[in-house]
């Protein structure tokens, strides 16, 4: 089940001191796994979800919802039923799901929350298209499962955050009262964190190395009578437990306008979709981090499930930020701030960071050529002696880069005994400095034992209410993936312009109302025969982007030469500016395609017909401009993620019923793309703003908080019965067709 071992954990004043110790061990035990795995072959095509729950404590006749912080419990009595663990596969307890004995039960996880649980499938899923249908109902064993091991009033659910996490009063049961030594929060107790000495000192530590706690501002969602200026009236500006209780006071941590948080639980007490992919070696691996890494903010978007926090709701829609700000450890030097009255000599830190250890990612790592030096961060900060020092353990300069950038961060939990000899047959030292790397891509070299491959994860997802969903979007993700291989997609664009994505996805309904930066020319014909140098790419690292950025007057031939094999012998193509690579494109257009792809799809075929008829008709009147409304950039005809998976089922062979059963994910993700759908943010505002006690002021109060809880709980059950979601509206479930249109009830497929 994966409780790390215990040991005796450094108080950071300790840990600091053994910080270079931790990363020279974590480098060689790098380098020893790299030299074993780099020539890996033909590892298999894998992958494995992680599905994030809250556990909640929910009765009719008790007016208040809770957090349940029984997680060890729960993950005690999931390990100790002999009834489960001996016999595999199915047991009684799958009596009315569908599973057949070979289906490996399913792995449960402890997390950073008390009051939470991850859950993985048994075994990671191969890539075929039976395993894909899979999916769902292993993840509807996994909830079944963990709620046969709770009480009659707990119950699992996946929304991503707890809507009245650190709100005053009681929220977690049972009742602990607030501020504790670890987090010092004035929202929330020590004891809402999982207390596996790791967690509380990962919070302290984060706290303490920061100087000051973590400050998690979320702008408060402005509604008809909300004040303005608005001010966080759970803030007690009057606590005098610990020193920062300062922060509120003179540290300016409580801005006007937002809702202020202060501990680690509002950020990593957040609940998410996880997919990690193997790949077939190192290259496709590379490859595979890279091309996924700009669909990230746009699955985010898509994903959106946020929408309130503290009892207040927000004026963003998705998690990210709030965990970036919860785990941020930087101090403020490394956050560029001016201190006042520091004199250069009493500066300690070695370099200003732009970004928290929870971000989006900062680097591309393939050794694709079509990978231009212009895409790369221009910010990037390296420790340029761990890259030499990989580069003379002979790893090249672009992954050498990747890990010189992880490792500028500090070790956060160190262990006393895992300090006494290095092991070189152990990737633990490694792995501290990698796993609290929290980018939006991972890439997970091997294990120490080189047992499984390459892998990469795609983290940025938001955790969707029902299987239904979850299974949805990690089929899709699947699939993408696929189709990148299979086409050779190429979804470059600049690390910067995937940040400014990240950013646009935090906005309420970005998935509708807002434009994304994404590539016009997908496809692999453009393909530069020219080698992007490596050495070129590795000279980013200073800071210094534009001055070796060739490209950008057209004249590639200034380039370095390539340490890499170059592609063929095909006559250069001539690269135009990165900046007309690009386009700001909406969702609708990024999943669905641009109304041009359609037209060209045929799609719209006859509407266009029609409509150029009638132009036709307006011209020969004198009424027609050619400036119209309609108007659109035209340069670009991005067909759409959707149809090019379609494309790429269409050139398999997949069985009509499994073609069928696909289907209903693709519409799902299809039509929150275009809005007929609604994401679950936009289901949760509108379930809020319905209730008959909320007084249009922003607050999720208790009352509301239950009822919205039930109906999620309502939903829970009517899904692990198999029987569809239609008629959820009766029960009073509001607005819940708006979000799943009544799926399954529909769908053909299993008649
Ligand atoms: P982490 O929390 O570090 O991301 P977990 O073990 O919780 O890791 O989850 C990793 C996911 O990767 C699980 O879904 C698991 O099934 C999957 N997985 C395990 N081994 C492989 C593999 N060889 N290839 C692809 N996926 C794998
Ligand atoms: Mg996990
Ligand atoms: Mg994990
Ligand atoms: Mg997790
Ligand atoms: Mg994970
Ligand atoms: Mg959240």
């Amino acid at each position: 089940m994966g409780l790390l071992a215990l040991g005796t954990a450094l108080e950071w004043e300790e840990a600091r001191k053994h910080a270079h110790q931790v990363r020279e061990w974590g480098i060689k035990q790098l380098l020893e796994i790299w030299n074993k795995a780099k020539g890996k072959e033909r590892d298999a095509m894998l992958w494995g979800d992680e599905v994030e729950y809250l556990v909640v404590t929910y009765s009719e006749d008790n007016p208040k919802v809770f957090l349940s912080l029984r997680q060890a419990d729960i993950l005690r009595a999931l390990e100790n039923d002999k009834d489960l663990n001996n016999k595999g596969g199915c047991t009684e307890v799958h009596h009315d799901v569908d599973c057949n004995d070979s289906t490996p039960l399913p792995v449960f996880h402890p997390e950073f929350g008390r009051f939470m649980l991850e859950a993985t499938p048994g075994k990671p899923w191969g890539i075929g298209f039976k395993e894909l249908l899979g999916v769902e109902l292993d993840m509807r064993i996994r909830r079944k499962l963990a709620k046969e091991h709770m009480n009659s009033e707990e119950h699992p659910i996946t929304l991503t955050t707890f809507p009245r996490i650190g709100s005053p009063g009681q929220f977690t049961s049972p009742y602990y009262p607030v501020s504790g030594p670890r987090l010092r929060s004035q929202f929330v107790p020590d004891e809402i964190a999982n207390p596996h000495i790791r967690f509380p000192t990962l919070a302290a530590n984060i706290r303490t190395r920061r100087g000051r706690k973590v400050q998690v501002n979320v702008p408060v969602f402005k509604d008809v009578n909300t004040p303005s200026p608005w001010k966080d009236p759970t803030v007690n500006y009057d606590l005098h437990n610990w020193p920062e209780d300062d922060d509120v006071r003179t540290g300016g941590a409580a801005p006007d306008n937002f809702i202020h948080m202060d501990a680690m639980a509002f950020g990593m007490g957040s609940c998410c979709l996880q997919i990690t992919f193997q790949a077939k070696n190192i290259t496709e691996g590379r490859q595979m981090y890279d091309q996924l890494s700009p669909l990230g903010p746009i699955m985010l978007a898509l994903t959106a499930a946020t929408p309130v926090y503290k009892g207040f709701l927000a004026d963003t829609d998705v998690r990210w930020n709030q965990i970036s700000n919860a785990v941020d450890d930087r101090t403020p030097e490394e956050m560029g701030e001016k201190i006042p009255g520091a004199t250069k000599r009493a500066r300690t830190a070695r370099w200003i960071i732009p970004k928290s250890r929870y971000a989006s990612n900062s680097t591309y790592i393939s050794a694709d050529p079509r990978l231009r030096p212009e895409y790369m961060d221009p910010d990037l900060v390296i420790d340029p002696a761990i890259k030499m020092q990989l580069e003379a353990g002979g790893m090249d300069g672009l992954l050498a880069t990747h890990f010189a950038h992880l490792f500028i961060r500090d070790p956060l939990v160190i262990f006393a005994e895992d300090l006494q000899t290095l092991d070189l047959n152990k990737t633990d030292h490694f792995e501290n400095i990698q796993s609290t790397n929290w980018q939006h891509m991972r890439f997970k070299p091997p294990p120490a034992d080189n047992s499984i491959g390459w892998r990469v994860e795609f983290r940025p997802m938001e955790i969707q209410m029902t299987d239904f969903e979850n299974a949805a979007f990690s089929v899709f993700m699947v699939l993408v993936t696929r189709v990148i291989l299979s086409f050779d997609l190429n979804f470059y664009i600049p690390i910067a312009k995937v940040d400014e994505n990240m950013a646009t996805a935090h906005k309420v309904d970005a998935v509708l109302k807002d434009k994304f930066y994404f590539r016009k020319n997908v496809f692999p014909t453009s393909r530069p025969s020219r080698v992007s140098s490596s050495a070129g790419l590795n000279g980013m690292s200073g800071g210094s982007s534009s001055s070796n950025s060739s490209s950008r007057n057209g004249s590639p031939g200034s380039r370095r030469s390539a340490r890499q094999t170059p592609v063929g012998s095909r006559p250069p193509t001539p690269v135009g500016p990165v900046d007309d690579e690009y386009t700001p494109m909406s969702i609708d257009e990024i999943i669905n395609g641009t109304r041009q792809a359609r037209y060209h799809a045929g799609l719209k075929r006859q509407q266009q017909q029609q409509q150029q008829q009638q132009q036709h008709q307006q011209q020969q009147n004198g009424t027609w401009s050619s400036h119209g409304e309609e108007e659109e950039d035209d340069s670009y005809d991005f067909p759409g993620l959707i149809p090019l998976v379609e494309s790429y089922l269409d050139s398999v062979n997949v069985d009509v019923r499994t073609r069928c059963e696909l289907a209903t994910y693709l519409d799902l993700i299809r039509k929150r793309a275009s809005g007929k759908l609604i994401t679950t943010a936009r289901w949760i505002r509108d379930f809020v703003a319905a209730h008959p006690g909320y007084e249009g002021d922003s607050v999720v109060s208790e009352e509301l908080n239950k009822d919205l809880i039930g109906a999620v709980i309502k939903v829970g059950e009517r899904e692990a019965r198999g029987k569809g979601f239609s008629g959820l509206e009766e029960e009073g479930v509001r607005g819940f067709e708006r979000m799943l249109g009544g799926f399954r009830a529909t769908s053909g497929c299993y008649e």
